[in-house]
């Protein structure tokens, strides 16, 4: 019987050689090379990471990645960025309303405040809840845990991906003063609130922000210590380096909390790769054509692979700092918009260019976490036949026709986002956690615990120092104040007080921690409060400042207390130069000048945020 059944099988595989040969290879399209068990098991690796680079396709929903790649890559094809990453899964993106009900079809300002916060919001909110309250970022949170940021785009640097993480505010679209004035009246500053997006982002100060949206920066701020003064004066005058080209950009050999970098390349957003007809009605049964480059196609000095590479160049020049950097390819859903094929498949290609660029540098760094993802689903889909709705017809690159179809809007109308799930791929300390089906706003706590970040921003403010250059100075006449450990505040508002007067001294931008107040001493003799306050966490330090009367000698500096008994007789028991650290907020609240209440009220808002923050992480990992 074996030998018979040796001799059948032998012929079933002999005989219709010619009939199946083409099957041979199963038609070539596995792309798995034999077990990947151990392959994925190494894959596999435990955090902390030292850096996290997201990588953000707007839109790129999983047919967007499909046409991409049938169609620059082929069917079997696979790209070398979007598609290499070792461990994927899937995330849901829905948004909230303002209810607290699902909202199946979400945007791009709820879902980047899902990932940017962990928390869901309602569609055009920037990293607030339902309720309106900011929420810390990832880029805020990384840079009050010490670490360099980055935030890339080829958007406007305003709109909603970037946006999320350096803002919060109830609508996308209040880029600068104008339209927060007329829309986003409740966040203007002149009416005490944060600010524009724009305003926002200058005040955070991430360390290289590079994108388009440079028109905005030309408005004039209506309030504020820069009031009257463009956007661009202002970034000026609070020294970032700015940059318009890709000659500046790449003249720019550093970039850090002193001079952090600003490059805004177009007034708009960025013209993409490639360029074809828009699908129309009964598009599909036109003759197939292929994608062209786009004559206005910025320099590839701007590519978003170069402007990636630059910013981690830029991020990772300190090698014991880690970084956070966000990079969205935003056009893969402004194209999918528009119903333009070609447009939306350059983009994803640029987005590819750029995660290849991104996975270098985490193989050679060996600990940084990468993870690729979208915001939403979109549009696009392959079908078989012309749709009764808008369609085009493309030659892919391996000579086959691919016909597109966007079936959700009328044409000349903008196509719609859709509710579908999307893909989530990570490499490095802490993947793993991309894995299965998880939300959007997992990819929160995914980031903040590969980084360990300390998510509670006032905690990262407490040991806060106030020092004075002078513990005594003559009446009228100007000391120093230095703040240091104000870690996670961006604004420290500082005065100068007594039982009888408060006067302010003045808002600074926090560097470093550090706050640097040049301050005119009152007028009247006498024992002061110098108080300094971090606009963000609402911490306070103070020091003791002594006026003396003209004619008399200053009081020596002495050492802070206890002081020795009579050591210097007049000067007073908390003559120190060290500071006070840390008056309760509540305390602080209550002394606080009006004129920095706002900011205060804001603070207060950011830490119940930080609260809830620090709550959700720890009932996810079971530590409450
Ligand atoms: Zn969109």
């Amino acid at each position: 019987m074996a030998a018979a059944t040796g001799l059948i099988a032998g012929v079933s595989i002999l005989a219709p050689l010619g009939a199946y040969a083409a099957t041979d290879d199963h038609g070539g399209a596995a792309r798995n090379d034999g077990d990947k068990t151990a392959a994925v098991r190494e894959s596999i690796v435990d955090g902390p990471a030292k850096n996290v680079i997201l990588l953000i396709g707007d839109g790129m929903g999983d047919s967007e990645i499909t046409v991409a790649r049938n169609y620059a890559e082929g069917a079997a094809g696979a790209f070398a960025g979007i598609d290499a990453l070792p461990l994927t899964g899937q995330y849901t993106t829905y948004a909230l309303n303002k209810d607290g009900t699902p909202n199946y079809a979400s945007e791009s300002a709820s879902t980047a405040s899902g990932w940017s916060t962990g928390t869901k919001t309602n569609n055009g909110a920037l990293s607030v809840d339902i309720a309106g309250t900011p929420q810390s970022t990832l880029l805020e949170l990384a840079k009050a845990n010490g670490l360099r940021t980055g935030n890339v785009s080829t958007a406007e640097i305003q709109d909603a991906t970037p946006g999320a993480q350096v803002a919060h505010i109830s609508a996308r679209g209040c880029y600068g003063p104008v339209k927060t004035t007329a829309n986003c009246a409740a966040e203007a500053l002149e009416n005490g609130g944060l600010g524009s997006i724009s305003e926002q982002l200058l005040t955070l100060r991430p360390d290289v922000v590079l994108g388009g949206g440079s028109a905005t920066f030309t408005e004039k701020a209506v309030a504020g210590d820069w009031a009257g003064q463009t956007l661009f004066e202002q970034a000026a005058d609070r020294d970032y380096q700015l940059v318009s080209d890709a000659a500046g950009l790449d003249a720019v050999t550093a970039a850090d909390q002193s001079a952090p970098v600003l490059g805004l390349f177009t007034p708009g957003n960025f013209p993409t790769r490639w360029i074809g007809p828009e699908a129309s009605v009964g598009g599909g049964d036109l003759a197939p054509v292929s994608c062209t480059a786009n004559p206005e196609r910025l320099d590839t000095g701007l590519s978003l692979a170069s402007l990636t590479d630059k910013a981690i160049d830029l991020l990772s020049a300190d090698s014991e700092q880690g970084f956070f950097l966000q990079v969205e390819g935003a056009s893969i859903d402004k194209r999918d918009h528009a119903a333009d094929a070609c447009g939306q498949i350059g983009e994803t290609i640029d987005l590819d260019e750029a995660v290849q660029s991104a996975l270098a540098f985490a193989k050679a760094d060996g600990n940084t976490l990468v993870v690729v993802t979208a915001d939403h689903a979109h549009t696009s889909q392959i079908v078989g036949s012309t749709p009764p709705g808008l369609s085009v017809a493309l030659t892919t690159e391996e000579g086959s026709p691919m016909l597109v179809s966007y079936g959700t809007a009328e044409a000349g109308e903008s196509q719609q986002h859709t509710g579908s799930q999307v893909r989530i791929a990570g490499y490095g300390p802490g993947a793993a956690n991309v894995l299965g089906l998880t939300d959007q706003t997992d990819l929160f706590f995914t980031s903040s615990n590969a980084l360990a970040l300390n998510t509670n921003l006032r905690s990262l403010s407490a040991a806060a120092t106030l020092t004075l250059d002078q513990a005594a100075v003559a009446p009228g006449a100007a000391f120093t104040a230095t703040g240091a450990g104000l870690a996670a505040d961006w604004r420290a508002t500082s005065e100068v007080s007594s039982s009888a007067s408060t006067d302010p001294l003045g808002v600074v931008d926090v560097i470093d921690g550090r706050a640097v107040i040049v301050g005119t001493a009152p007028t009247a003799p006498g024992q002061y409060t110098v108080t300094l306050t971090g606009a963000q966490t609402g911490v306070s330090v103070s020091s003791v400042l002594t006026v003396a009367a003209a004619g008399t000698t200053p009081a020596p500096t002495v050492a802070p207390t206890p002081a020795p008994a009579g050591a210097v007789p007049g000067t007073g028991p908390t003559n120190g130069v060290a500071a006070g650290v840390a008056a309760a907020v509540g305390g602080l609240l209550a002394s606080t000048g009006a004129q920095v209440a706002p900011l205060v009220g804001i603070a207060a808002l950011l830490l119940a945020a930080g609260g809830v923050l620090v709550v959700v992480r720890r009932r996810r990992h079971g530590v409450l």
